[in-house]
């Protein structure tokens, strides 16, 4: 599967606290992290996201560490990676560096979203906020990076 297709996957998942699933398919696992709160289409909210471990793409669909509690899919679709604008950073790269955007083509979900990994570290987990972009500068500097030679 090509990057231009990889899909995004968001799961309400009521366990002993509701919280949201969120899974990026990159390099054939689902990057994954827990959002307590949600995503929020509002770009001055910052939301702490917990990566969790990767799933197999295969289960996509499904809570593959076979967590307790009731999953239901909140939203899904597929996404487009645009870290780097004009100097394209691949996904798997962009994950290990700690800073990514895309662009998500969902129901609920649209437009240019980043995760930024923080310093902070919940035990071992590592803390990144979910932040929606202002798309209209993210076009712009699409388009800016489409100009420059
Ligand atoms: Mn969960």
């Amino acid at each position: 599967m090509s990057e231009d297709e990889a899909r995004f996957l968001v799961q309400r998942h009521h366990a002993a606290t509701l919280h949201f699933d969120f899974g990026l398919e990159v390099a054939g696992v689902v990057v994954s992290w827990s959002v307590p709160k949600g995503p929020s289409l509002d770009p001055r909210d910052r939301r702490l996201a917990v990566r969790t471990e990767d799933r197999p793409v295969d289960h996509v669909d499904l809570d593959g560490r076979g967590a307790a509690g009731k999953l239901t899919v909140w939203d899904s679709g597929t996404y487009r990676n645009l870290t780097g604008h004009d100097r394209p950073v691949p996904m798997d790269r962009a994950v290990r560096n700690g800073h990514l955007t895309v662009w998500l083509d969902g129901k609920k979900l649209t437009g240019a979203f980043s995760f930024t990994r923080t310093n902070t570290r919940a035990g071992r987990q590592e803390k990144w906020l979910l932040v929606k972009k202002d798309d209209e500068a993210t076009l712009q500097s699409e388009l800016d990076g489409l100009r420059s030679p």
